[in-house]
């Protein structure tokens, strides 16, 4: 579709994609098959989708832009192309995957994302894990880098700890602002992310672990007790830290993912 008469939306977090190699290298990490279904969040002017669309056994395409949605319906309908125009924090994708009759097929997800909301996203994404074969993403370079964080760092948080949780990380690629228009005052990453096939918790426990670390993580510059103090019993929580190996007066971001995992369980066993 022809760029020129389109207006980005900044506050849709449009930057769309104009270096050919780019898209094509995006493209090739998916490693596409005909038998592949593949969801892309934010399909914009369709610079992966005109790649993506036609290689696919189901191609689903979510573009919150009304005038963008139009156009892409116009430009790459096919018999197995499906465009979508709402919130792709709205989608009930279990439903859609049925209405489909694309059980048990998982999909590839694939998206250079809104900005704005790459957080809500990514714990999106999370909810969607055991749908999900790959998500390979674009995200603001140093939202990236929190993704990939080692516990002790600045970077290492929540978003660290609940993609983890979900999700093996690994970085594909940098791209640089000119690859874009109009370009971002942002460096950008592509990073793929694997569900992890080992349930830590029990399902029904997930969104009670996330709201914990939130809450250890509410005053980061604060020892752990003092964010935790309101539910959890200062001796209890020594006890485990010293189990853990840790000291009893550290803060959230040196405990990996592990030992968040074993703080929570042994404090609810009591
Ligand atoms: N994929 C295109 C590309 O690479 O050139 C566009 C990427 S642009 C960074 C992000 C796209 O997401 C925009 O087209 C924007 O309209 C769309 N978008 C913004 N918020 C959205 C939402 N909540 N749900 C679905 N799409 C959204």
């Amino acid at each position: 579709m022809s760029r020129q008469e389109i207006v980005a939306k900044k506050g849709l977090g449009q930057n769309f994609l104009n270096d050919m190699t780019m898209i094509r290298r995006i493209a090739a990490h998916l490693e596409l098959d005909a038998e592949d279904v593949v969801l892309e969040i934010g399909c914009g002017t369709g610079a992966l989708t005109q790649l993506l669309a036609p290689k696919t056994r189901q191609f689903i395409g979510v573009e919150l832009d009304r005038n963008l949605f139009q156009k892409l319906e116009d430009h790459y309908s096919g018999p197995s192309v499906l465009f979508l125009n709402q919130d792709i924090l709205k989608l009930e994708l279990a439903e859609l995957m049925r209405e489909l009759q694309l059980f048990p097929a998982k999909l590839k997800v694939v998206g250079n994302l809104p900005y704005y909301i790459s957080s809500p996203i990514i714990e999106w994404l999370g909810q969607q894990a055991g749908r999900i074969e790959s998500a390979t993403i674009m995200l603001q370079a140093e939202v990236a880098q929190r993704l990939l964080a080692s516990p002790g760092t600045k970077e290492f948080g929540v978003l660290t700890l609940i993609t983890g949780y979900h999700f093996a990380c690994t970085k594909l690629m940098d791209v640089r602002p000119g690859a874009f228009r109009p370009m971002p005052k942002v460096h950008s990453t592509v990073l793929r992310l694997e569900p992890k096939t080992l349930r830590l918790l029990d399902l029904d426990q997930e969104s009670v672990f996330f709201s914990f670390i939130k809450q250890a993580f509410a005053q980061r510059r604060k020892t752990l007790w003092n964010c935790l103090r309101a539910a959890v019993d200062k001796e209890r929580l020594e006890a485990i830290l010293n189990q853990l190996g840790r000291p009893p007066n550290c803060r959230a971001e040196v405990l990996s993912l592990e030992d968040f995992v074993a703080l929570f369980k042994q404090l609810r066993t009591g």
